[in-house]
């Protein structure tokens, strides 16, 4: 039963659900879950498992509210808002059941000096958790024997220790990237993530992409290149990835000067949906490597490769153009274009082609 029945003024569509979260009418659209319908009027709802763009599964516990006429606490991000519904995200049951699982959790996990989940430098939702909403009693270490892997993979780093069982990055990893490489593996406190006979990333069907350690809630799933160190303060530079023509956004973390980070806008925010692939994510040492051209370099009659001016090496290559083109023909030419360019410079290339040069003698890498 939809409110939609009253869409005069057009303030209600036929599938809008109109419910009540702590004290507060809310109207969202059919197919909206209670998270949805808490996350619509600011309510802090703390989640581990969730992310819009899996399915939701429900695991973390950390959701739960209660809704009227339910004898048991739901988990917000997969029981579906209903005409009616009656929702409180704070009560003194959803309080003291958040209390307990955070405890339950931390005895699971490595704890700091100061009592609270560690921090590995880029955020961990656990310690944000208990120290936005507390914990419960503290409950004993759990000795817990899980199977480890050699990881000789140049980019992502997996402490088990860490790792508060969510399944998102499994989840991530099937649904989004479709390559399944990783699973849960074990039972009771020995369960871990895994590949297929714990053979190492590189040797499983992994992309490298790097989308598991984008979606862990706890920092489990971290990047080698720049997990020893913490860059959360690091200033974020949006730009235009340039590795192919897809135009994926990303923020570059830069500090004293220097790319320390690669990661995507927020899902749902940009035409990537926080997604990017292994040359967005890791390909930044080039920016500061000792080697990179930052000039033009022309081949002097000593046969090696000399810096100079822009207005030289252009003219230099223009000569040579011109000089092709007089003694065997236009067509004796070829303009090669890239992926990685934009595509007015790629227009700008087939120009140069074909109305300075006359030839059609032009490709680009896509094109193949
Ligand atoms: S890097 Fe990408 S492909 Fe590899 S396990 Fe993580 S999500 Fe899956
Ligand atoms: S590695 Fe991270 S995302 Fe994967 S299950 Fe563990 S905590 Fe969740």
């Amino acid at each position: 039963m939809h409110s939609g029945r009253t869409c005069r003024g057009g303030r209600f569509t036929l599938s809008d659900i109109k419910l009540t979260v702590d004290g507060e009418a809310v109207v969202v659209p059919a197919g909206s879950t209670v998270l949805d319908a808490t996350r619509k009027l600011g309510r802090s709802v703390p989640t581990l498992c969730h992310d819009d763009r899996v399915d939701p599964m429900g695991s973390c516990r950390m959701c739960l509210v209660e809704i009227e006429g339910q004898r048991r606490l739901q988990p917000g991000c997969a029981f579906k808002a209903s005409d009616g519904m009656v929702v409180s995200t704070s009560s003194d049951r959803v309080q003291q059941h958040r209390q307990l699982l955070l405890s339950m959790y931390m005895s699971d996990h490595a704890i700091d000096a100061d009592g609270l989940p560690t921090e590995r430098g880029v955020g961990n939702r656990l310690r944000s958790h208990v120290l936005e909403h507390g914990h419960g009693p503290t409950l004993p270490a759990i000795e817990a024997p899980r199977g480890y892997r050699d990881e000789p993979n140049p980019y992502i780093h997996f402490d088990a220790e860490a790792c508060v069982l969510c399944n998102l990055c499994v989840r991530y990893c099937d649904e989004v990237e479709a390559v399944s490489a990783i699973t849960l593996a074990g039972r009771g406190a020995g369960t871990t993530i895994a590949t297929a006979d714990q053979q190492g990333l590189l040797d499983s069907s992994c992309e490298l992409c790097g989308g598991c350690i984008a979606v862990c809630p706890t920092g489990a799933m971290t990047e080698k290149p720049s997990r020893a160190n913490d860059y959360r303060e690091a200033e974020k530079v949006r730009t235009t990835c340039n590795f192919c023509g897809v135009g994926c956004q990303l923020d570059l973390h830069v500090q004293d000067d220097r790319v320390v980070r690669v990661t995507s806008p927020d899902p749902g925010t940009t035409v990537n949906d926080g997604n990017l692939c292994i040359k967005g994510r890791f390909s930044y040492e080039f920016i500061h490597h000792d080697e990179r051209i930052m000039q033009p370099l022309v081949r002097g009659r000593d046969g090696n490769l000399w810096p100079a001016t822009w207005d030289h090496a252009l003219d230099v290559a223009a000569k040579g153009l011109l000089g092709v083109k007089a003694r065997h023909g236009a067509d004796a030419l070829g303009f090669v274009s890239s992926s990685r360019c934009t595509g007015e410079e790629n227009y700008l290339m087939q120009k140069l082609s074909r109305a300075a040069f006359g030839t059609n003698n032009c490709h680009q890498c896509a094109a193949t």
